[in-house]
């Protein structure tokens, strides 16, 4: 199908995309790589009368490594954090579950942002941003306000974004050396949403006991979530079979998967299980 009826726009500062949200509301949307925006438009899903581009704003492609941990501009795409060496090291788990997004095309357009604002309970950037305790940094005509993770994700595709908002970065807290760490997933075929991911991390005390546990998961709630029971089971262990068995039997108990076409219910339920028990050993090992 074509595309409804819009005004383009391609400003080149952020005050210039903030005066735009603030004057035309949820007449306007921002357009990031297009990867969704594009087919929603063709589909007829969304007729916003401005398309805000969001290529030529300077400063939100930087990705910052520092002491404080990881800042991503909104405007990174998945194959600039693929390709960025720095990043491998500073934060091996972001890393690791980027490469499990889509395929080679869409990883090239495809940003942080638009993810962010997606908000697919499946997608893999949402689930590394609540696991890791992220903030996401948003700009209105108000200033910047920074929200939590786990607090912008509402449900399945909604978020606590108003629409004279843009997400403009997103931060991670810094990762430690000797960090224990996994991020497994089960998609139908390489690229595809996954029908459920899990990304483990702990780190390991002066006594080898696991310490500040975080067990998140993606592709099975309403939107990503940590686990707190099967942490709690972890914390304060040397992550031996017993408590990993334990752990995920609690992780596949906290979960309310969603039953659609791809999976029922139990299914998922049990691939949370197979796959925290697994991402635990991995990481344990
Ligand atoms: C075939 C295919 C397979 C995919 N597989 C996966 C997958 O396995 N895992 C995964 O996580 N994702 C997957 N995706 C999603 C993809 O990786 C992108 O995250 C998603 O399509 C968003 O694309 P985009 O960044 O180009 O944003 P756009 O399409 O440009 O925008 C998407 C939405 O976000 C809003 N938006 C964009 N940037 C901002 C911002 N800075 N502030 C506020 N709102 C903003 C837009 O207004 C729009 O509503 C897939 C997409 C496709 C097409």
């Amino acid at each position: 199908m074509k595309f409804p009826a819009f005004d383009y726009v391609s400003p080149t500062s952020l005050d210039e995309v903030v005066a735009l949200l603030e004057e035309r509301g949820d007449a306007a949307t921002v357009l990031a790589g297009g990867q969704s925006l594009l087919p929603i438009l063709a589909f007829r899903l969304a007729a916003p009368e401005l398309v805000v581009d969001l290529k030529n704003v300077p400063g939100l492609d930087l990705i910052g490594v520092g002491s404080e941990g990881v800042r991503l501009g909104a405007r990174v795409r998945w194959c600039d954090m693929e390709h960025d060496a720095t990043l491998a090291t500073a934060h091996p788990l972001l890393v690791a579950a980027t490469r499990h997004i889509a395929h080679y095309q869409v990883r090239n357009r495809g940003t942080v942002g638009g993810s962010l604002a997606l908000a697919d309970p499946a997608a893999e950037l949402p689930g590394i941003a609540v696991t890791c305790d992220a903030e996401i940094a948003i700009t209105s005509g108000s200033g910047e306000r920074v929200a939590k993770a786990d607090d912008f994700f509402l449900g399945s595709m909604t978020t606590g974004l108003e629409p004279n908002e843009i997400i403009t970065e997103l931060r991670l807290p810094a990762w430690p050396d000797g960090r224990r760490w996994a991020f497994l997933e089960f998609a139908r075929r390489r690229g595809d949403f996954a029908l459920a991911g899990v990304a483990v991390f702990y780190d390991v005390d002066a006594g080898g006991q696991a310490t500040g546990t975080h067990i998140g998961v993606i592709g099975a709630s309403d939107r990503p979530r940590r686990l707190g029971a099967a942490e709690r089971v972890i914390d304060g262990s040397g992550v031996g079979d017993e408590a990993i068995e334990a752990a995920a039997v609690a992780a596949s108990e906290a979960v309310d998967p969603m039953q659609d076409f791809h999976a029922p219910t139990d299914y998922r339920r049990g691939l949370v299980k197979t796959l925290v028990e697994r991402a635990l050993k991995q990481a344990a090992s």
